[in-house]
């Protein structure tokens, strides 16, 4: 940055300096502030300090900052008083500022505002005098103490509890009064609460209140840069990966006065509805009102438009006459402003071709815009939008599909909270968000009771201090799931969303004691039996039951996913192991299984019983028994899956876990299988002692399992073939490929695959027909990525297994990272954690070469991605630029994955396109 470089913008009286596209510079206030004005729309002139002086101010500090930009300042000061006709300072006729921060991203109300800097003493009577309106002089005068004073003298309640000093005093001036509202208030009322709040400054920061406007200006605006690193706006940049660097720019602005009479007021508005997406015109006003008043919940504020005020007074209960009289709307008090206003909203959004956040003010009378920005917005108003937008010809279909963040689907898909109850509901804690969704139930502590309350027609909740595959029939009864352990990859997350079941995980401080069948958050101790209620969306615990509403799929969802088709080239699988998991995938537009986890079937009813026997056999003999047992319980199970998916590929993987898995290890369930085995307690315990490993996810698992047990994968590939000749009979059309788990080596791979063909030609011959289908690998070992090419000429198609590649890439144990992951990722040792967002650079990179490597050998490879990431968007833009054919995710990831498929899809074009585009930071702002 040379000396010489302009560091302040200004704007006014239909011309600027700056203009949208300067938002890095000016920030988003003051760049909009000046398109505003070259729209030609009312705006008070005022400047901007550049975002480039906030980082000279945490660099170099106040002096520097105020030498450099101090000229400027002043000149622009000189402008503005030329354009309003009074002067900064002057004890007649005060030229009034706000100074207001704005950064590049929107991070509403989380700096600081300063209204009506430049009065005084001696400017307030001089104002009171000339305007003949001493309430509306002292009002500002009041509030403009209290804002600076907090802002900039850091007079302010020393913690949560103690009370705000200013307000003590207004509190107490009200009940001397006897009033209700601070607008009630006389002009030698707020005259007297003046005194009141200087003499208090005084006391407490042992000097007076600056009465200097230039020192009341220098210190506002150095206060702003101060802002930047306050910890309210730390916190929110954290929370939405907002760089430090980025600086705020400062906005000195001359004062419209919203509180100058009845003819005044002050307001928000919205081009759409944020919430539903509708296109109506809507928002809030307080007439003799000023800044934040609307939004401080000080009064109630009234409805922008006629429709709007009745909406809002059906669900207010208040009636139409009381609503008129006390609650008009700015189109029935004030109609030509509210045309107005109307009018140039819809001009905004036509030229930001989004929906806008507008603040007004209306003075004696006439319109000001103070702001304008795209607004933030829910899930569904997203895709109401988007698509309506695009039928309104604003924008194109790829621009359409480009406005939806694929996470926001999620709020679409699951059951939510009636909103009105959920404010009344009281607050029990915080826990992870580990699956959205709403679940109101009973608790129960035991999977078991889960399933027998669930039976008797009870809704629960299932509470745990964390859950074991022991408990997927309880959280399959449960509406919903809480774990006192465990973080978003934690069993209970990740069956949880595989389920699209609502769960809430590491709810670290509630005490769960089993024993006594109570869990205790703070004071408050529930016992078995009473209510709760669940957020998955926002991990927040409630007590009691809150009623909630199905998600109902609009039609614009449906025209969303259809425009998805028109641009993605990628496909979309699910990961499902039930019919039920198949069926709700493909009304999201699944198109076929990627990962089908046979083992989640051994859990059901008698199959546990014969799966626990194979396990448990002596030898070949005793294991050939029991997997006879298995067999047609599997075949039934794959011939309804293979059937809800008829038509599309189905990917069957063989069985993964570690065999210990299976065996039960608490006392009283020992005790239930030993008696059906019709062995000793101490017998069957001794077996489960011998299937110890020290590291069963390293061990006896996957592949090694099919290999040395080739009658396991015999059986299975039996079953397989079977459940697609019988389809086959009944005219059903199957593509199932059989996956083989962990293959680590050519060899492992190829006497899998050696096992599979035999067993499979054998059921060809005993039926007399044939079915085509593949055999293929998981890639989760690295060393299988790095092999990839001898891997393929046996292997006839790759799937990405994210989750144990990632595992054995970092060398992490996934259900250990809790002790240091957290402070990984706060000290950015870990830029995201890499079990839910790909880490490209490293595991990214074994999958590029494992691509291209097979694909040489074998330039038909298919290649997939079944780990949880194939429904992580990041993962999928990545997963697109390195060629894979599909992904695969749970079920009600579907539709996200689709977008974001869609969206890697249409980026990739564009920036083959034109080199100089990026992508797009002001969509993923909203
Ligand atoms: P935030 O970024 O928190 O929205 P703003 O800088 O927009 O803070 O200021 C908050 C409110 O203060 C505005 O919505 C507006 O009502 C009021 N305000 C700011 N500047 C002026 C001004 N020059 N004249 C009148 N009101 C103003
Ligand atoms: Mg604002
Ligand atoms: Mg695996």
């Amino acid at each position: 940055m040379t000396d010489t470089k302009k560091t302040v913008y200004t704007f006014g009286s239909k011309k600027a300096q700056g203009n949208a596209q300067m938002k890095d510079l000016l920030g988003g206030k003051g760049a909009n502030l000046c398109e505003m004005n070259l729209l030609g729309m009312p705006v008070p002139p005022g400047f901007t300090i550049s975002t480039e002086m906030c980082a000279l101010y945490s660099a170099g500090g106040r002096s520097i900052v105020l030498n450099r930009i101090k000229d400027e300042v002043q000149t622009a000061i000189t402008e503005m008083e030329s354009q309003m006709g009074n002067l900064f300072g002057s004890n007649t006729e005060p030229l009034l500022v706000s100074v207001r921060s704005g950064s590049r991203a929107s991070m509403p109300g989380m700096m600081d505002t300063i209204l009506n800097l430049g009065l005084n003493d001696k400017s307030a009577e001089g104002l009171a005098n000339k305007t003949g309106n001493p309430r509306f002089v002292w009002d500002s005068y009041r509030r403009f103490i209290q804002m600076y004073s907090e802002v900039v003298l850091h007079i302010k309640p020393l913690n949560r509890e103690a009370k705000n000093p200013f307000e003590e005093i207004i509190e107490e001036l009200k009940k001397v009064k006897n009033i209700k509202l601070d607008n009630e208030f006389t002009a030698e009322d707020l005259k007297e609460i003046v005194y009141l709040f200087k003499s208090m400054v005084k006391k407490v920061s042992g000097t007076d209140f600056p009465s200097d406007p230039w020192e009341q200006l220098w210190g506002a605006i150095t206060a702003v840069f101060d802002s930047w690193m306050n910890e309210r706006a730390v916190y929110y940049r954290q929370l939405n990966n907002i760089p430090e660097d980025w600086g705020t720019a400062v906005n000195v602005q001359a004062m419209v006065f919203g509180n100058m009479g009845i003819n005044s007021a002050t307001g928000v508005a919205f081009t759409r509805d944020a919430s539903t997406g509708e296109n109506i015109f809507n928002g809030e006003y307080l007439i003799n009102a000023q800044g934040e008043d609307v939004v401080a919940g000080i009064r109630t504020p009234q409805q922008i438009s006629l429709e709007g005020s009745k909406r809002w007074a059906t669900s207010a209960g208040v009636s139409e006459d009381e609503r008129f009289e006390k609650f008009p709307s700015l189109e029935e008090t004030m109609p030509k402003i509210f045309k107005e206003l109307q009018d140039i909203g819809l001009r905004l959004e036509e030229h930001y071709r989004d929906m806008q956040d507008i603040e007004f003010t209306i003075q004696e009378g006439q319109l000001w815009m103070l702001q304008t920005r795209n607004g933030k917005r829910t899930g569904a108003a997203m895709v109401k939008m988007s698509v309506e937008m695009f039928e309104e010809g604003i924008l194109t279909e790829k621009e359409a599909l480009l406005r939806v963040q694929p996470e926001r689907l999620d709020e679409l898909l699951h059951p939510v909270f009636e909103k009105n109850n959920l404010e009344k509901a009281v607050v029990l804690g915080q826990g992870l968000p580990a699956s959205p969704g709403a679940a109101s139930g009973q608790i129960v502590f035991f999977a078991e009771d889960a399933v027998k309350w669930a039976e008797e027609g009870k809704t629960v909740v299932l509470v745990r201090l964390e859950t074991s595959p022991e408990d997927l029939k309880g959280m399959v009864a449960a509406q919903g799931i809480l774990t006192a352990r465990g973080g978003m990859t934690s069993h209970a997350a990740v069956v949880a969303r595989g389920m699209g079941k609502c769960c809430v995980s590491g709810a670290e401080s509630f005490r769960i004691n089993y024993k006594t069948r109570t869990l205790k958050c703070g004071d408050i101790e529930l016992k078995e039996g009473d209510w709760i209620s669940l957020d998955g969306s926002t991990g927040k615990i409630y007590k009691g039951q809150i009623t909630t509403t199905a998600a109902t799929l609009s039609g614009d969802f449906d025209a969303l996913m259809n425009m998805t088709d028109n641009h993605a080239t990628m496909k979309v699988r699910t990961n499902a192991d039930t019919p039920q998991d198949a069926e709700a995938a493909r009304r999201f537009g699944a198109q076929g299984i990627g990962l089908c986890r046979t083992e989640h079937m051994f859990f059901e009813g008698d199959k546990i019983k014969a799966v626990r026997e194979m396990i448990l056999a002596e030898d070949k003999v005793g294991r050939n028994a029991a997997l006879a047992k298995l067999l047609p319980m599997q075949r039934q199970d794959l011939e309804g899956i293979l059937w809800a998916m008829e038509g599309l590929p189905v990917t069957i993987r063989l069985l993964d876990p570690p065999l210990h898995e299976f065996v039960p290890h608490e006392e009283a369930s020992q005790k239930e299988m030993a008696e059906e085995m019709d062995i000793s307690v101490a017998v069957l315990q001794e077996k489960i002692r011998t299937m110890h490993e020290s590291n069963p996810m390293l061990g006896h698992r996957g592949c090694r399992l099919g290999n040395t047990y080739p009658e396991i994968s015999e059986m299975q590939t039996r079953a397989i073939i079977e459940a697609a000749l019988n389809l086959k009979k009944a005219a059903i059309k199957t593509f199932p490929e059989i996956m083989i788990p962990l293959t680590g080596t050519p060899a492992e791979m190829e006497m899998q695959k050696k096992i599979v063909n035999k067993t499979a030609e054998q059921v060809f011959r005993e039926y007399g027909q044939r079915i085509d289908y593949k055999v293929g690998t998981m890639i989760e070992v690295p060393r299988a990525a790095l092999v990839a090419d001898k891997i393929a000429r046996s292997a006839e198609f790759f799937s990405f297994g994210t989750n144990d590649l990632t595992q054995m890439t970092f060398g992490y144990s996934r259900d250990d990272t809790g002790k240091f992951l957290p402070f990984y990722l706060e000290n950015g040792i870990l830029e995201n954690d890499p079990f839910q967002v790909l880490d490209q650079k490293g595991v990214g990179q074994l999958m590029k070469m494992a691509a291209a490597k097979g694909l040489s050998e074998r330039p038909d490879l298919k290649l997939g991605i079944c780990g949880e990431h194939g429904g992580d968007p990041s993962s999928i833009e990545f997963c697109h630029s390195i060629g894979i054919d599909y992904v695969s995710c749970s079920p009600f990831r579907v539709p996200i994955a689709r977008l974001a498929a869609a969206q890697a899809a249409i980026k990739n074009h564009k920036q083959i396109e034109s080199e100089s585009f990026n992508s797009q930071p002001e969509l993923l702002e909203i």
